[in-house]
């Protein structure tokens, strides 16, 4: 029925639209992306894209990375970003400079490891999180994340991480287009704030996971200890 079926002039765009994926696929891919009785759209999906998976895709696209931040770590990791190293390439623009500290030509590798700004603010990162082996350029990330098991400690350094290079890129923005710049330390509590936030909103999911967690915030700052213990050590003590 579904494959003969010939379609109407007042049916839907939608169901025109479903009815079109006939032409592109048969009914073995669709009896694939079946699953328990039921069809699963992602699973179909997947079958359908052609490309093997690439090794550092989960450390990517895991939900403890808020998705935006995802999309700029894809970015940066693939060198795809468009910093006016690759910008001069197709169009004629006044500098090729890096617009934060305009001492160097613009590239990804500049932007986010070299930069002044961009080592100042890992530094900053590295007072709360703890010491991190971070990649020391673009073509590393890749590598970089698959470095080790996708354990709980490695995925909130990937986020941090994610937030940092979503951070700097968006700085960078701020820099052309407003013509203001933050500073490291700034940017360095807004990463720790997002991340904090986004990893509590997916593990502290629960009101004894929260006291618990609430009540180790509190004993650490008595002991003035809140800013020199490890972000993912502070987020376990509510997990375990
Ligand atoms: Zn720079």
């Amino acid at each position: 029925m579904f494959w003969n079926y010939s379609i109407k002039q007042d049916v839907s765009w939608y169901f025109k639209k479903l009815m079109k994926i006939r032409s592109s696929t048969n009914e073995i891919s669709i009896l694939r992306a079946e699953k328990g009785g039921k069809f699963h759209a992602k699973l179909f999906y997947n079958l359908q894209v052609e490309a093997q998976e690439v090794k550092y895709s989960r450390a990517i696209w895991n939900k403890l990375i808020i998705p935006k931040h995802r999309f700029i770590l894809w970015q940066a990791c693939n060198v795809q970003l468009l910093t006016r190293d690759h910008l001069s390439k197709f169009l004629i623009i006044p500098s090729i400079l890096c617009p934060v500290c305009e001492n160097d030509i613009e590239t990804h590798t500049h932007l986010f490891f070299d930069c002044v700004f961009a080592r100042k603010t890992f530094v900053e990162i590295g007072k709360w999180l703890g010491v991190v082996d971070w990649p020391k350029e673009a073509e590393q990330i890749q590598q970089w994340c698959t470095r080790g098991p996708l354990d709980f400690k490695n995925r909130v350094i990937n986020s941090v991480f994610a937030a940092s290079l979503y951070l700097l890129w968006k700085n960078r923005n701020r820099c052309i287009f407003d013509l203001v710049c933050s500073s490291p330390l700034n940017l360095s509590i807004e990463i720790r704030k997002l991340s904090h936030y986004r990893i509590l909103s997916l593990t502290c999911n629960t009101s004894k996971k929260q006291d618990k967690f609430g009540l180790g915030l509190l004993l650490l700052s008595f002991a003035g200890l809140l800013a020199v213990v490890p972000l993912f050590v502070l987020l376990g003590c509510c997990l375990f």
